[in-house]
């Protein structure tokens, strides 16, 4: 490079510099500080690990246990996002629109990621010999892949497979007690407040999972604060 066209992209550039916008400068927020109290702050929740719920079942004969689906077996929120999206991007409605379930159910799933404590839980009530059903709030639809990715992704061999009972979702009713009861389920799991609820309705454990904190489900419901079990690190 010549020193004339050196000198010319100098100038350019600190003419370019001359002519920008004062950027005011904020003074950074100050911190809202923690203190040793704060830190360590903790609830009273009942925490429990899968191998401990393994040992609380020991020498009990095989039961039937029941597992919601979303957000307790499958991160399922890349779906329900997408159906947000595309069925009612500005209110919940899509929840109540039989398109979106149609994709749902039949495929959606393939972007479904599943967790590892469900596969924890799922493998050991396997080797005990249990009864594993599936229920959730989502609505039914003529056809359905959820049982065949639970089957796949949560690793249950096809004669233990028991399809996935769609309960659905009324207004003011908790859907899921009478399919804990007609399958005379000893243990259930799940994230939502109404998951705990049902067990505890009908006399039996309920069994808490986390919730992951980028779940479009929200708000996140208060694990624990029914006085159920809650198993550590859930969220994923
Ligand atoms: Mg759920």
């Amino acid at each position: 490079m010549s020193a004339l066209p050196r000198f010319a992209l100098l100038a350019s550039l600190v003419a370019a510099s001359l002519t920008l916008p004062a950027v005011a400068v904020e003074a950074p927020a100050s911190p809202a500080g923690v203190t040793a109290v704060t830190l360590s702050q903790q609830a009273p929740i009942h925490w429990v690990s899968v191998a401990q719920i393994a040992r609380s079942l020991d020498g009990l004969p095989p039961m039937a246990v029941g597992f919601d689906i979303d957000d307790t077996l499958l991160f399922s929120s890349p779906g329900f996002y997408r159906g947000k999206q595309e069925f009612s991007p500005n209110d919940e409605s899509y929840l109540k629109n039989p398109a979106f379930w149609e994709k749902m159910n039949n495929g959606w799933d393939a972007f479904s990621v599943p967790k590892e404590v469900g596969k924890a839980l799922i493998a050991m009530h396997l080797q005990r010999g249990d009864h594993i059903y599936f229920v959730t709030g989502r609505s039914a639809t003529k056809t359905e892949t959820v049982s065949q990715t639970l089957q796949q992704t949560m690793g249950i061999p096809a004669d233990r497979l028991n399809p996935v009972i769609f309960a659905g979702d009324q207004p003011g009713q908790n859907t899921k007690v009478q399919w804990l009861k007609e399958k005379q389920m000893k243990v259930f799991y799940g994230d939502a407040d109404g998951d705990i609820k049902a067990a505890q309705e009908i006399g039996i454990r309920g069994i808490r999972l986390l919730r992951a904190a980028n779940s479009t489900y929200r708000p996140l419901p208060l694990a624990g604060a029914l006085g159920e079990e809650v198993i550590v690190n859930s969220q994923y």
